[in-house]
């Protein structure tokens, strides 16, 4: 479900029609939508409001203050994963109750930036991380609130780049050995240990995975109990799929209902850390066609966004839909083309043998559900500048990151004195 619709033949995000914002813009560029955002928070608020849930955003799926704030003012708090996440959180105006901190690499800075912002939860993920937070905690003379990340050792079934919840996986502390870490957590002065926190992958398609999961952590939480350890929250991480062709993801009600099934009656508090979910079909790319190419056995539909732009193709071997602006006529006929970019490297293909209706140099295509890990995983390479990201609320849209100049982007270089 989502705010992008054709009318009079144009594609629009609510009631801004994409050829306009390309004229005022300039492509490529983001285009988010402000009631898909709204509207995803809101069905995920109502599947869980009877489960005493905190909803902290996986700020890593779409960064921008924006985004982020349009969803906190729903009361959405934050799952940050760096310094620069959990500032960005704090500017979008995220109250630090509402945040977590994850992250299996967080520095001895952050963890001290953590620790004085007076964060909901840090989540350590490991015992090197343990100790050094305790040292930061009591260097500071306070008391770290901890979320302690175990790796339930499941296999999420999905792609092996978003696994996480395997043993073999750098994440979290292992299974096995969480009973133990646990306990000596208990005994450090400078750790408040207040969840276990668990996180098996992304774009889960399929709930048993999470099934199997919650039934271990449960499993913990009833060991922990009969040794005298009462953790008084859960944080179940994210990982909840979105449609990105036909085929449906699990809905927001189901996840819950599993939820509910496994955990529902332990008496935590839930702490829920969705970040595809609400954001994925919140957003698009808007690109213009460069040239329509030809060839002897295929053709190209060159654009001006790349792999630098939306790296999860190539990344990833991710489907996203590509749609046309000007609405194609219903009888047009669809022929198999390449939808490609212009960086040399063979990666740098948005879609092989994708049947589309005609398009010529200069038209506007869409590519669908790119608002989650698309802004946030762009880069400069080939010296492209960082595209602009646009949020529309009803006939209104505001530019809520500019595209950079190259002045800009030369600015931070500089040339030693040698030459
Ligand atoms: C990435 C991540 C999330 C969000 O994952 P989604 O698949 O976008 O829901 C949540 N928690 C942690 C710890 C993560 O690393």
């Amino acid at each position: 479900m989502n705010h992008f619709h054709y009318r009079d033949g144009v594609l629009h995000a609510e009631d801004v029609s994409l050829d306009r914002l390309a004229a005022e813009v300039g492509t490529p560029f983001y285009c988010y939508s402000t009631a898909t955002l709204e509207r995803h928070f809101r069905v995920l608020q109502d599947a869980v409001a009877d489960l005493d849930a905190t909803i902290c955003f996986a700020v890593k799926a779409n960064s921008n203050i924006a985004v982020i704030r349009t969803l906190g003012v729903l009361g959405a708090g934050a799952d940050v994963v760096s310094e620069g996440e959990l500032r960005r959180a704090l500017a979008a105006g995220i109250p630090p109750e509402r945040i977590v901190f994850s992250g299996v690499g967080k520095t001895r800075r952050e963890l001290e930036l953590a620790v004085d912002t007076g964060i909901l939860q840090i989540n350590v993920e490991s015992e090197p991380e343990l100790e050094a937070l305790n040292a930061v905690a009591l260097s500071r003379g306070k008391r770290a609130v901890v979320g302690l990340r175990v790796n339930p050792d499941v296999d999420a079934n999905t792609h092996a780049k978003i696994t996480t919840g395997r043993k073999e996986n750098k994440f979290g502390i292992e299974w096995t050995r969480a009973p133990q870490v646990l306990r000596h957590a208990r005994t450090l002065p400078g750790i408040e240990l207040a969840s276990i926190a668990s996180h098996i992958g992304s774009q889960l398609t399929d709930l048993q995975p999470f099934r199997d999961a919650f039934r271990r952590l449960r499993d913990l939480i009833v060991m922990l109990r009969a040794d005298g350890i009462a953790p008084p929250r859960l944080d179940l991480g994210g990982g909840l799929g979105v449609p990105y062709d036909e085929r449906p993801a699990p809905s927001p009600a189901d996840y819950a209902a599993v939820i509910r099934q496994n955990l529902g009656d332990l008496g935590c508090r839930l702490i829920l850390e969705p970040g595809r979910m609400l954001v994925g079909n919140a957003g698009v790319l808007v690109s213009r066609v460069i040239y329509v190419k030809d060839g002897a056995t295929r053709s190209f539909v060159v654009c001006d966004a790349a792999m630098n732009d939306l790296i999860r193709p190539a990344m990833y071997d991710a489907y996203h839909e590509i749609l046309p602006v000007a609405q194609a006529a219903p009888d047009a006929a669809r022929h198999p083309v390449d939808v490609v970019g212009p960086i040399c490297e063979s990666g740098d293909t948005f879609a092989r043998q994708r049947a589309l209706p005609p398009l010529a140099k200069d038209d506007l295509i869409v590519f669908g559900t790119a608002g989650a890990y698309g802004a946030t995983m762009s880069s400069t390479y080939n010296s492209r500048p960082l595209v602009p990201e646009v949020l529309v609320k009803g006939d209104h849209f505001a530019v809520v990151r500019a595209r950079p100049t190259y002045d800009e982007m030369l600015a931070l270089e500089s040339l030693p004195t040698w030459l």
